[in-house]
């Protein structure tokens, strides 16, 4: 338009100011529809990587709720897979998607319009040709989705198996089992696969492409076949003709890449679904919508009949079967009718063979489950009428495999109370024994602990999360007493540690050591996921049951050595 005017305008009349607007007009034209560009870009950039955002959030936010059941037969790898790869590839549709779909379904009915207003029969022959498009996309569209879900899973298989192997324990067995060669093929196997998978996704969409070329190329023939007839009939004039075929490809050019976009979204809605199987899932230990919010307790806990199994691993990702059957779980109960009582401040032991319950007694405690027969209490409250967080801000937890962030210790101590003082930290440092330890580390309290901790000692780390839990203060201790035997002076210091920290408060403790089981208020004997015995050491050993065998195989020898006497018919 420019042009024209500069050409029949400001030239023929000389007029220097009009070329020089003319000139100027062109330019801002370029500049503005370069911004508008910019603007376009920028908004549905905004607009897919918010949707990217709140998907991320709500999936880890949601995690966050699921019980230990999720976590316990999920591989990690997997879990991250979902919330980045997953997330990742929702984006790419998300952000040009909903533009492509306006713009072309615009396009398409503009020329339709014209189309029919210049021929409706020709229009009508034009026209047959578009249902053709549709099954070949429908058919690349199913092939994409299974392709899409197919990568996304090996992806995530490639990611928990990087996950295992590629850390401390997992690099550990590598190295002494020798099996770096293998493994490195099983990843590379792995890897094949996914660079296989993507190589196919991008050539089916390819594949479409060229169907639907030759479609499109069907749709002038017909139009030239059939309007030649009509201008032999003098129906049309030759020019028409050829102007309403140039028109046509404007039809068929945005029905493919329509085309196009469906069979993205199919692969899209593959990967929705993945997020949405995580999404669906129902966390099995919920809060009640009236869930008391317990301020204050005296540690009283009670366990009346409880009964409670392990569901299978494969059961736990099948969110509508979420009441199990009672004939489904008992094949497998891991605690059996248990029934015993804390009482405010008491110390109390559970003992008993491996495998008999104990850490599930204690993993109860908290909620990281609930139970399925009979009932806990605290302060006479029933614990799934309680809210879990406030619950569980009531409880210390101190567990043989310490856990550590790979940050700072300070980091990591203050993860259990963030408003703590730097005194506060260094009085519970104190205490558990392992102050002198980190202030003789060169950074101190910054020193980093290095990938869970594998750069502090066993019975560093221990006295470490002793002291994590004094920090946070709680009035039930959970204990579980490492069973690995550390040198004398390690033993002593975390023996120290811990006597700081069970004093004055309830504690439940799966005890390993003669001197806790010795000291406790009363020790439960578990065995097969039932309580066989409870009551405190001497009226134990006098029934002369398991207690009694399993005191002798273990702490008899002892008791011998250190010149103590050996209970009498024992
Ligand atoms: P203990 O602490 O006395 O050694 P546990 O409470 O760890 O015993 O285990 C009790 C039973 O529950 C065992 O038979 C064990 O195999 C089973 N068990 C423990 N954790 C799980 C789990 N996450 N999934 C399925 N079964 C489990």
């Amino acid at each position: 338009f420019c042009v024209a005017l500069i050409l029949d305008r400001a030239i023929p009349q000389a007029d220097m100011g009009l070329l020089g607007l003319l000139a100027g007009a062109m330019v801002a034209l370029a500049v503005s529809s370069g911004l508008i560009g910019v603007l376009q870009q920028s908004l549905t950039a905004k607009a897919g990587q918010n949707i990217i955002f709140d998907l991320r959030n709500e999936l880890y936010r949601h995690l966050q709720r699921m019980s230990l059941h999720f976590y316990t037969a999920t591989r990690s790898g997997e879990i991250v897979s979902r919330i980045n790869n997953d997330v990742n590839a929702v984006q790419g549709v998300a952000t040009g998607t909903i533009v492509a779909i306006a713009g072309n379904v615009a396009g398409l009915v503009a020329t339709s319009i014209a189309l029919f207003s210049m021929n409706w029969k020709l229009s009508l022959v034009a026209v047959m040709v578009v249902p053709a498009f549709y099954l070949p996309s429908k058919i690349v569209g199913g092939i994409r989705r299974r392709l899409a879900t197919e990568t996304q899973e090996s992806q995530a298989s490639l990611l928990a198996f990087l996950n295992e192997r590629l850390h401390v324990g997992g690099a550990i067995l590598t190295k002494i089992f020798g099996q770096g060669q293998a493994d490195a093929r099983s990843f590379s196997s792995t890897s094949a696969r996914v660079r296989d998978l993507n190589v196919k996704q991008a050539v089916v969409g390819r594949w479409l492409f060229m169907i639907l070329s030759v479609f499109s190329a069907m749709g002038p023939a017909l139009i030239y076949w059939y309007g030649g007839y009509q201008v032999i009939r003098d129906e049309l004039t030759p020019g028409l003709l050829v102007a309403f075929a140039a028109l046509l490809t404007l039809l068929y050019r945005p029905l493919m890449q329509l085309a196009s976009v469906y069979v993205d979204i199919q692969a899209c809605v593959a990967v929705f679904e993945r997020i949405f199987e995580y999404l669906d899932l129902e966390p099995d230990v919920r809060d009640k919508p009236e869930a008391a919010r317990l301020e204050r307790t005296t540690g009283h806990i009670v366990f009346e009949g409880v009964g409670f199994s392990y569901p299978a691993p494969s059961r736990i990702f099948v969110p509508e079967d979420d009441a199990l059957t009672p004939a489904e779980r008992t094949d497998q109960f891991a605690l059996r009718d248990v029934s015993f009582e804390i009482a405010p401040g008491q110390r109390v032991a559970l003992v008993g063979p491996s495998g008999g319950g104990k850490t599930t007694v204690t993993y109860l405690v908290p909620r990281f489950y609930d139970p399925d027969a009979g009932r806990i209490t605290l302060d006479g409250r029933d614990l799934r009428d309680l809210d879990q967080e406030k619950l569980r801000r009531h409880i210390g937890m101190v567990t043989q495999e310490t856990f550590l962030f790979h940050a700072s210790i300070r980091e990591n101590l203050l993860y259990a109370r963030p408003d703590a003082s730097e005194s506060q930290m260094v009085d519970a440092c104190r205490a558990a024994n392992i102050h002198d330890f980190i202030a003789s580390l060169p950074d101190g309290y910054d020193t980093v602990v290095g990938e869970r901790g594998f750069r502090l000692s066993g019975g560093e780390k221990q006295r470490v999360s002793i002291a994590r839990a004094l920090l946070k203060d709680p009035s039930i201790l959970i204990l579980d007493e490492a069973t690995s035997n550390l040198d004398a002076t390690s033993e002593y210091l975390i023996q120290l540690a811990l006597e700081q920290l069970l004093r004055g408060r309830t504690s439940l403790i799966i005890a390993h050591r003669l001197s806790t089981i010795l000291n406790s208020d009363k020790i439960v004997v578990m065995a097969d996921g039932r309580v066989v015995d409870q009551g405190r050491h001497e009226q134990l050993l006098a029934r002369r049951g398991l207690y009694a065998e399993l005191f002798e195989q273990q702490f008899a020898k002892v008791l011998e050595l250190n010149g103590a006497q050996r209970p009498q018919n024992a």
